[in-house]
């Protein structure tokens, strides 16, 4: 097994996938051992919910109380290594909301990851449909794509905002200035009280950069959000991935703060207190 080296681990990583999710490779116990390879001393799995319009690429209904088990038992064998918690991640989905919410009533989330990986059931960020962006209007693409981002926050079922600019991923941009998408996203994500999520993984992918662009997290940090971090891993050795990089944009665009999560409760710790070290369970760890 190849893991990450060892990273910076004051940050979490909130963004971790499994083989449930039938496009994952790995077991469970691989992604907690390469996270404590990688120095980490958080990380959260956050499997694919089963609302997403393609049922083959998220886990089913039947195996959610397998999922969320696994994960408790994790959290018992790993205590005193590593801090586990149970998360998941929710395509918002607009006609799926009573299930979406019933899904969220019936397990213990520590918390929900709201992404958007379809517009009007197209995948926009699967290589296998990139084909739609050619010769489509790249602008009106952004502007649906922010329409649904903002819809999403508006719903007020989750916690922290996935790959924010998700539309980027196979490296189609809008000529001229994003100011004015991210903003609008900014002001939704302020109102609803939302943490967003530094995802490491657009590095290895055709946008060759974390989510959100350093532009949208400047635009974030002005409109103070908090932010959280995810490797959105699909493979044990994705874990932690770019955590020095992630941890670096972070103070430079001004952030002070880093978010953990416990039973869907914020817990904010200063990057300068962190010092290396945190586990939300735990006293802070040298
Ligand atoms: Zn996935
Ligand atoms: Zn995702």
């Amino acid at each position: 097994m190849t893991c990450n080296s060892k990273r910076f681990c004051c940050l979490p990583d909130y963004h971790i996938h499994t083989k449930l999710c039938n496009h994952a490779e790995g077991e469970m116990e691989e992604y907690v051992e390469c996270a404590l390879q990688a120095g980490l001393k958080e990380i959260g799995f956050s499997e694919h919910m089963p609302v997403m319009p393609e049922p083959h690429l998220c886990i089913s209904y039947e195996e959610l109380p397998i999922y969320v088990s696994r994960v408790l038992e994790l959290q018992e064998k790993y205590k005193g290594q590593i801090s586990i918690k149970l998360g998941c991640e929710m395509d918002i989905v607009s006609g799926r909301l009573d299930e979406i919410n019933d899904i969220i009533r019936d397990f213990q989330f520590d918390y929900v990851i709201g992404s958007i990986h379809y517009l009007n059931k197209w995948p926009f960020d699967q290589a296998q449909y990139m084909h739609q962006f050619k010769n489509a209007d790249i602008d009106d693409i952004y502007n649906r794509f922010f329409d649904a981002v903002v819809c999403a926050a508006e719903t007020g079922l989750y916690d922290i905002a996935g790959h924010i600019d998700n539309i980027k991923r196979m490296g189609y941009r809008p000529e001229g200035d994003l100011t004015s998408y991210y903003e609008r996203a900014a002001q939704v994500f302020k109102k609803y009280d939302l943490t967003v999520e530094l995802n490491t993984s657009g590095f290895d992918e055709l946008c060759g950069e974390q989510y959100p662009s350093e532009e949208f997290l400047k635009i974030l940090r002005r409109n103070e959000i908090p932010v959280t971090a995810g490797s959105d891993s699909h493979n044990p050795k994705h874990v932690g991935r770019y955590y020095d990089r992630a941890f670096k944009m972070l103070k430079t665009v001004g952030y002070e703060s880093v978010v953990y999560f416990k039973n869907r409760e914020r817990i904010i710790k200063s990057l300068e207190s962190l010092n290396g070290c945190y586990e939300s369970d735990g006293p802070e760890m040298r």
